[in-house]
């Protein structure tokens, strides 16, 4: 296992896919910002500055590894294809990576592939006269969604009502935009999906509290769930992922609606928010696997299966500009509760991730009562 691990990207995802290698004495190298939150915890001055849309700066990294892969979907593919052909690895495979990159293609692929999800319109100009048009065929309200480089919601846009119409064409000015129509969920869920050599597994079917479009928290396994309705995530995860080639962890995020019909989202290929929890809840977590799953090592399906319950909440920047002090010190002093901080600078940024906490018990009535005062504490700071 002397080999060298190359990500794209070195934010929390990095930087917990670090904390897995290390502990298989595996070398990652990473390509990012100086001192980005995984290059803190390597030990290494061999690290790329720069940036992952960069070509010359993913050619540098290629140079010094025998594998590579991202932690964000918003990477220059371009470079990859070429490099892969003279015999770099890349997983999971570029191809995948410019499909999802782009949300648009990512769902006419799912689609093509018989996967269920809503339904979407591709804009032109995205003038007023278009967006009506839309509004007779999906009916208010729909979703406007940038195509690229969208995440924790920033480049989505709910048209509620004819009077959002306007908006909702200035959006459409400086972006490629598909329209998308509305999921009337009662909940969300998603379920980390693992794609080895030999085929797909999956963790659990959790459940995902978005706030501002924005994750809040996760509930490891999902509440209120059949079994038949967490195995049927189970199934459409597996299916919508074996749609695509490469190796790696997968996040499928999905709507449940009212009569428990299920409808993909959208696919991250890598590791994903709704999978921290795995780090305590499971002998290996999603970071685990997906170093496993791109070096061919053994993953024993048990080993995604919990141990304990979890609940997990994101500590988030608030606008007001408080610092997140008060609440590491509540949440040190909490029964059963793992802290996991990012390295990130001031916690001003509305919404920034800045770290996120676990608590695990042994039933999920017991984890859920065990991080309310954090939520309270929580909610008071982002206030
Ligand atoms: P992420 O941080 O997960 O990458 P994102 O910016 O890619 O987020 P989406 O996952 O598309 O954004 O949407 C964010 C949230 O907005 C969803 O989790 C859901 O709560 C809501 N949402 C998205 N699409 C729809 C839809 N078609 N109907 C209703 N709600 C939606
Ligand atoms: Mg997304
Ligand atoms: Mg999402």
């Amino acid at each position: 296992m002397n080999k060298t691990v190359g990500v794209l990207g070195g934010g929390q995802l990095g930087r917990m896919f670090a904390e897995a290698a290390n502990r298989l004495n595996i070398k990652v190298l990473i390509l990012d910002k100086e001192n980005a939150p995984a290059k803190q915890i390597l030990g290494t001055s061999n690290h790329i500055v720069g940036s992952f849309k960069d070509s010359h700066a993913i050619r540098q990294l290629a140079a010094e590894c025998d594998v590579l892969t991202a932690e964000i979907e918003h990477i220059d593919t371009l470079v990859l294809e070429e490099l892969t052909q003279s015999g770099v690895i890349f997983e999971p495979h570029w191809r995948t990576v410019a499909t999802i990159q782009d949300k648009f293609d990512q769902k006419q692929h799912l689609k093509s592939a018989g996967i269920a999800l809503a339904d979407s319109i591709s804009l032109d100009s995205g003038s007023v006269d278009e967006l009506k048009r839309v509004a007779e065929v999906f009916d208010f309200p729909f979703m406007l969604k940038s195509r690229r480089e969208a995440y924790d919601g920033r480049g989505n846009l709910p048209i509620m009502s004819k009077d959002d119409l306007d908006h909702g064409s200035d959006f459409c000015k400086d972006r490629k935009v598909y329209a998308e129509r509305w999921a009337p969920f009662k909940a969300e869920l998603a379920v980390m999906a693992v794609k080895t050599k030999d085929g797909v597994l999956s963790f659990p079917t959790v459940e995902t509290v978005h706030e501002n479009s924005i994750c809040k928290l996760v509930y490891a396994p999902a509440r209120n769930l059949s079994r038949a309705t967490a195995d049927k995530a189970q199934q459409l995860a597996r299916k919508a992922v074996a749609a695509f080639e490469g190796k790696g962890v997968f996040g499928v995020e999905m709507f449940l609606l009212e009569n428990d019909q299920l409808l993909i989202n959208e696919i991250a290929p890598r590791p994903h928010n709704s999978g921290h929890y795995t780090i305590e809840s499971c002998p290996i977590s999603q970071y685990d696997a997906h170093l496993r799953a791109i070096l061919d090592l053994p993953i024993p399906p048990s080993s995604l299966e919990m141990r304990e319950p979890a609940v997990m909440l994101n500590i988030l920047g608030s606008a007001t500009g408080g610092s997140i002090d008060p609440f590491i010190t509540a949440a040190l002093s909490n029964p059963r509760t793992s802290i996991h901080l990012y390295g990130k600078g001031p916690a001003t940024t509305p919404g920034r991730k800045m770290g996120h906490v676990t608590v695990t018990a042994e039933t999920m009535a017991e984890a859920e009562q065990l991080i309310q005062p954090l939520i309270d504490v929580f909610d008071k700071h982002s206030g």
